[in-house]
């Protein structure tokens, strides 16, 4: 079997984190406890990293600025063997920027310059389907009108080879996760794109439905409501009418995330409540990315769906015993030292 392929569709940011003694009020300045660090994040670039090190052929496809910050977004990813000729250098504009303040109790204030992200456009989508991937990464933190068009792109055949012809095979086995982090305006015009794969967090699916989850029992039953089509907004989530090849109401898979206590799964012929691994964590930043990056490389390795949820939890519980964004993202072996788990084995 050859290595499983991802490509993520998503953002890149920046990240320059402050310890503070509290989070500032409106007008006035703190002195840090101790320097800033500036780190490499943005839930794309966060989520590609993941996939790599859990044993993905790894594409990265979205925008940077053509300023420092931008080389150095590209070059972590690099790093990581990540493929970014997808990954486009816009003139002119500058890359993500998250400016975080963390006080002593680890609450946090985040203001997100999304820069050239908020460029990605056709040229992405265009981009995104160059190359063959057995699951597409699409995250919230990009133009919702490049996620509707890459599931639309997705639906209608997915990569296209050289002259444009669908490769045997390839139709049937790309699939999409859509991770709605942070919902955006216009989710509905997304989910009616009709993603094979919707991940979100506790409190994303109560954006999304309306109300909120309190116990496992209950977020069960709200992915199962969005499995269904279902969103509090009134949108049917996935047009009956469109002919591709993607989920439509009642056969797309929803997880809801629920931190240290697991996930939730739903969908065609399972209904299942994944337990939490038990961790010591200690910074819970980048567990969402981890999850999302792991649950597409177990889903391109052939895992059944229940089972790439479990090996998700545990990549995302791993993810929280060790401190930074994309620092903190997993390898197999971090994944069985701190779950457990062992990770399914990836040819070279
Ligand atoms: P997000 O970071 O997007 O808010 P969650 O907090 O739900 O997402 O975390 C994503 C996944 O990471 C969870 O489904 C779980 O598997 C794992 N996880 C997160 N926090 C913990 C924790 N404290 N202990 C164990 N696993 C955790």
């Amino acid at each position: 079997m050859a290595a499983p392929r991802v490509t993520v569709l998503g953002s890149l940011n920046t990240d320059i984190s402050v310890p503070v003694p509290h989070l500032p009020g409106p007008g006035e300045t703190v002195l840090a406890a101790g320097a800033a660090s500036v780190g490499t994040g943005g839930k794309g670039a966060n989520q590609a990293v993941a996939a790599a090190r859990l044993g993905a052929s790894t594409r990265m496809v979205g925008c940077r600025g053509d300023d420092e910050f931008g080389g150095r977004l590209r070059a972590a990813l690099v790093a990581e063997g990540i493929d970014v000729t997808g990954l486009r250098p816009v003139p002119g504009a500058a890359s993500g920027l998250a400016l975080i303040t963390v006080d002593p109790a680890g609450e946090n204030a985040i203001a997100v310059a999304p820069g050239a992200n908020a460029l990605a456009g056709e040229e992405e989508v265009a981009a995104a389907f160059s190359a063959p991937c057995d699951v597409l990464v699409l995250s919230a933190e990009i133009p919702v009108a490049v996620l509707a068009a890459a599931l639309r792109r997705a639906n209608a055949g997915g990569w296209k080879g050289e002259g444009g012809a669908v490769a045997r095979g390839e139709r049937r086995r790309m699939r999409t996760v859509l991770n709605l982090a942070p919902v955006p305006e216009g989710a509905d015009r997304v989910l009616a794109g009709r993603p094979a794969w919707l991940v979100v967090n506790a409190h994303e699916a109560g954006v999304l439905l309306g109300t909120e989850a309190v116990d496992a029992a209950q977020a069960l039953a709200m992915a199962a409501r969005l499995a269904a089509g279902e969103t509090g907004r009134g949108a049917a989530a996935g047009s009956p009418a469109d002919p591709g090849s993607g989920a439509g109401p009642g056969d797309r898979y929803v997880v809801i995330t629920l931190g240290g206590a697991g996930a939730v799964l739903a969908g065609p012929a399972v209904a299942a409540t994944i337990s939490g691994f038990s961790v010591p964590a200690v910074d819970t930043v980048g567990a969402g990315d981890a999850f999302v990056g792991a649950l597409a490389v177990a889903l391109a390795s052939g895992l059944d769906p229940a089972e790439a949820v479990r090996a998700a939890c545990a990549a995302g519980a791993t993810a929280t015993t060790r401190r930074g964004a994309q620092d903190g993202l997993p390898r197999p072996a971090g994944v069985l030292a701190a779950t457990g788990y062992r990770w399914p084995e990836i040819p070279d």
